[in-house]
């Protein structure tokens, strides 16, 4: 009997192992498929300032429409770009994206919005990203001072050697004007010291510690701790997953200043970003 049920569940674990490889390949190959047919969007949410909710940028968040199957969420084909190695040439489209947006703004009078995009570390460590934005930047007429990149807290933790070469990168990009916020901050490990040696420009509070903010006081203690830290270091701190008023509330009462989330805007269409940006433009012509 238990014989039995220790082959079935080997089964189990096999077929498993099946299904999820086959849902790899799936997506490896639609993943190729996306690229040459055009199966991607870039949205954009807008971040504000907490004190009175205008507008000081976006972040860049990938979407891929696969045909067929709908929406699949960056939560899925992210982590199999990242092992197929296909996250550089997504990751450069999503560059000459966030440089064409910019583009477009600065065509109409706007050159003083940021634009952040998210960056793996894969394609910090293949050696070419900087270069790369560099160029595309400088082929858009873009000013490299509108860019910002994300990297997880997580990924900057990933051993010390991996930990210098994406840091030296970093550096490189830095240099170059782009700033640097760390993402999803408080979900690693990393202690202040580790901080301190790190070229980054913002912190961003991740959502896990919003979303409990009001309401537990162990997060908003957390909150509080990652600010004062931010600030002590000269940083600027976003947080991330704002959806009530109450959060926005709290967040401000601990001093911080900017933010992001539902409770403002869900992500946006290129074209109905460009109508708040544009918008804003004539607003302050008017004043
Ligand atoms: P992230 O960079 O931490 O992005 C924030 C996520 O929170 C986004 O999910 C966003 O849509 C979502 N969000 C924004 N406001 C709220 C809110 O008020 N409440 C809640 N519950 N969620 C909110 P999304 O777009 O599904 O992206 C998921 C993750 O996928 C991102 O997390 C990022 O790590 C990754 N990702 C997205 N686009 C790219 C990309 O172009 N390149 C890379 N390497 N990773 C990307
Ligand atoms: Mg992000
Ligand atoms: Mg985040
Ligand atoms: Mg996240």
């Amino acid at each position: 009997e238990a014989k039995r049920k220790g082959v079935s569940k080997i089964k189990c674990f096999t077929s498993n192992l099946q299904t999820q490889l086959e849902r790899h390949l799936y997506l490896e190959k639609g993943l190729r498929h996306a690229l040459e047919h055009d199966q991607f969007e870039l949205v954009l949410q807008p971040q504000w300032r907490l004190e009175d909710q205008g507008l000081t940028g976006f972040e860049a968040l990938l979407r891929w429409h696969a045909g067929a199957d709908g929406m699949i969420s960056p939560f899925e084909f992210i982590p199999v770009a990242e092992k197929t190695g296909l996250i550089v040439p997504v990751g450069e489209w999503v560059v000459s994206k966030v440089c064409e947006y910019l583009r477009e703004w600065k065509q109409h009078g706007v050159s003083d919005c940021r634009i952040a995009l998210n960056v793996s570390p894969l394609q910090l460590k293949s050696g070419k990203f900087v270069e790369a934005l560099e160029s595309m930047a400088v082929a858009h007429g873009v000013a490299l001072d509108q860019i910002e990149v994300e990297v997880t807290e997580e990924s900057l933790l990933d051993g010390v050697e991996e930990h210098g070469r994406v840091s030296n990168e970093l550096v490189r990009l830095r240099e170059l004007g782009v700033k640097i916020a760390i993402d999803d901050f408080g979900t690693g490990y990393s202690s202040l010291r580790y901080l301190r040696q790190f070229p980054a420009d913002i912190v961003k509070i991740d959502k896990s510690f919003v979303s409990e903010g009001s309401v537990a006081l162990k997060e908003s203690e957390i909150c509080t701790a990652i600010v004062t830290m931010a600030r002590s270091l000269g940083m600027e701190v976003i947080a991330e997953g704002i959806e009530t008023t109450e959060q926005l509330s709290s967040l401000r009462e601990i001093g911080c200043s900017l933010g992001q989330g539902y409770l403002v805007s869900m992500p946006l269409s290129f074209e109905e970003a460009s109508d708040c940006v544009l918008q804003g433009r004539t607003d302050s012509k008017k004043q």
